[in-house]
């Protein structure tokens, strides 16, 4: 099965994401989690990502296909995958789109988690991620047993430097510019599916399970 998350940025597709993946045993990928991996290597493509995710700009689409291109060559891509956070251009998609159909495939669901925007920065705002495991919270929402370490690895939590409120801001516009017009693609498509990204996290995970079947 090939899942494509669409949303807002804190709309909860990680969260969704991590959740389909352990139930249908495929592989969450998340470009920012690989960027993120690569600036804390310090790898060439981890600073050139950096310079744009700081300001809360997208990456090049070059730059983002090659690394996700090379993703999908790994084996446990064969049974599909959920993606989350690619694609965020047209360019992205219809790049995406053409290498399935190159090898005779297509993207099964694309599911918007529809949160609006003035619960979005509330969302960014308290977010806290795991730096050992990608693991994510929220001190409102989904608070950890121990203040500030992974319920799941007893890592150190932190937050992004992109979940500043003037950053996440410009993500919001960026958002509605660029990665929006994709609902309209994947309806086009035939494939887009919409939740409700409002409720608690158990109960959108139900609604996408219903939807996935
Ligand atoms: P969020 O979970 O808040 O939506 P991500 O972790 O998906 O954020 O992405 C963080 C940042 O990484 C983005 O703001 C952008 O700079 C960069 N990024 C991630 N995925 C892409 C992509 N597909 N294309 C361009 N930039 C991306
Ligand atoms: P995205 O990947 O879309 O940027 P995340 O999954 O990282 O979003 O979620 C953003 C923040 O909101 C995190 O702190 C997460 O714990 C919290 N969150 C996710 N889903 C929900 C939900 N349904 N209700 C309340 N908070 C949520
Ligand atoms: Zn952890």
């Amino acid at each position: 099965m090939k899942i494509v998350m669409l949303g807002a940025p804190g709309a909860g597709k990680g969260t969704q994401a991590k959740m389909i993946a352990a139930k249908y045993d495929i592989p969450h990928i998340s470009t920012g989690d690989i960027f993120r991996a690569n600036i804390k290597n310090g790898t060439e493509l981890g600073k050139k990502a950096k310079e744009y995710m700081d300001r809360g700009q997208l990456v090049p689409d070059e730059l983002t296909l090659e690394l996700i291109m090379d993703r999908f060559t790994n084996p446990d891509c064969v049974n599909g995958y959920v993606l989350d956070g690619f694609p965020r251009t047209i360019a992205q998609a219809k790049a995406l789109t053409a290498s399935l159909e190159a090898k005779g495939e297509k993207m099964d669901f694309a599911i918007d988690v529809d949160v609006p925007d003035e619960n979005i920065v509330d969302r960014m705002g308290g977010r806290r991620a795991c730096v050992a495991c990608g693991g994510t919270f929220h001190i409102k929402y989904n608070p950890t047993k121990i203040e500030g370490k992974c319920d799941l690895c007893g890592g150190e939590l932190m937050i992004r430097d992109d979940d500043k409120p003037e950053t996440v801001l410009n993500r919001l516009s960026v958002y509605h510019t660029q990665t929006q017009p994709l609902i309209n693609y994947y309806t086009e498509e035939g494939i887009l599916k919409t939740v409700d990204g409002t409720k608690d996290v158990n109960k959108v995970f139900e609604d996408i399970l219903e939807i996935l079947g």
